[in-house]
């Protein structure tokens, strides 16, 4: 198997000059900046906001680097990890020729996405156990197909892919292998940032949206070769991430301790909370979870679902997702969020008797 990335690029994209912006083209000292017709008098906050931001993100991109162990080079940032998918269909995809594979059930956007730019997507359900249907992905591939989108611990059903699954994946597919690990901070599994050298075709994408609690500030991270990110850098408008978020992101990137704290805390309630659903008469079964929510598939799922609505508690419907039938989909919260959800399930199971 031999991966070629410039067969994989759109021709267009390949030979595209990227928008030079004014603090591409400058970068060094200066005391007087009259490049970027910002306004130079200021800005109704007292803070730097009449700039604009860093395009490359360099002082975010150091710190995230070294918390990742990787090199700068390697780290594309978007806003959003929505962002990511889209930019990798945009470099890789051609609209009405090339496809890819997705294992649902599994995230939405992926093919939102896809439909958004025109690719057409193929899908190789998972099996019973949520694991990879290794064949049929096999079945599905052929000369257009780009990128493989995988996702572990996976969302909707909260599981980890086998290791072994996603490496014959790797191994044997030519084209990219995305590999989403928003969830990889609340899973026993280690994140396969470490394999990059040994995957040239592998890109794996992580958020500051789920385990380090900043969904509100849009961050998403690529992980990948450096040929991959300069691909992806072409094409990733010029200031996709604003100062502020910059900004913030470098204070939140200090407090690895109390994340990994928040980590523990919520793995424990959710590891509290999945045999109190077990143990309740209406519960079928809880699917195991290697994420900061979990699946539960249950009698009568959507009408719990809207008796939790009158409580004030909103949870996931996947009752109608297929391999989720009569399955919702609950986050773990805060102690007392979990009670109130524990509460109102018991209130259902008595007004049922
Ligand atoms: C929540 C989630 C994301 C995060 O998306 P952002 O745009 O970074 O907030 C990415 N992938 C999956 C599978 C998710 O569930």
């Amino acid at each position: 198997m031999t991966f070629d990335l410039q067969t994989l690029v759109r021709p267009n994209i390949a030979a595209l000059t990227p928008y030079s912006s004014a603090r591409d083209e400058f970068s060094g000292t200066a005391q007087v900046f009259l490049d970027a017709n910002e306004n130079s008098l200021g800005s109704p906050l007292k803070k730097w906001f009449h700039r604009y931001p860093d395009p490359q993100q360099m002082a975010v991109k150091a710190k995230l680097a070294t918390i990742k162990s990787v090199d700068p080079s390697n780290l594309l940032l978007g806003n959003g990890s929505d962002e990511c998918i889209d930019i990798l269909f945009r470099c890789f995809c051609e609209p009405g020729k090339d496809n890819v594979v997705i294992c649902p059930p599994t995230y939405g956007m992926y093919e939102v996405s896809a439909d958004i730019n025109n690719i057409e997507i193929r899908k190789a359900m998972l099996l019973d156990d949520y694991q990879l249907n290794l064949a049929h992905i096999e079945q599905l591939v052929d000369a257009h197909t780009k990128i493989i989108w995988l996702c572990s611990p996976n969302n909707p059903t909260g599981n980890s892919l086998l290791r072994e699954d996603i490496a014959y994946v790797l191994n044997n597919f030519n084209g990219l292998v995305v590999l989403d690990e928003a969830y990889i901070n609340f899973s026993k599994q280690k994140s396969w940032i470490q394999e990059l050298q040994d995957y040239p075709n592998l890109v794996i994408l992580q958020t500051m949206s789920k385990a380090w609690g900043l969904a509100g500030l849009r961050l998403g991270i690529t992980v990948a070769s450096r040929e991959i990110i300069a691909i992806m850098n072409k094409v990733k408008p010029p200031y996709n991430i604003n100062q502020a978020t910059q900004d913030l992101m470098l204070e939140a990137l200090e407090e690895v301790g109390m994340v990994n704290d928040m980590i523990r805390e919520i793995v424990a309630m959710r590891d509290a909370l999945i045999p109190v659903f077990e143990s309740m008469p209406i519960v079928e079964k809880v699917y195991p979870s290697d994420a900061n929510f979990f699946l539960v598939k249950i009698k009568e799922a959507r009408a719990v679902y809207e008796f939790l609505l009158t409580k004030g508690i909103v949870v996931r419907d996947r009752s109608k997702v297929v391999l989720c039938d009569d399955c919702l989909r609950i986050t773990v919260g805060t102690e007392h969020e979990n009670t109130l959800l524990v509460d109102a399930f018991a209130e259902w199971i008595n007004q049922k008797q």
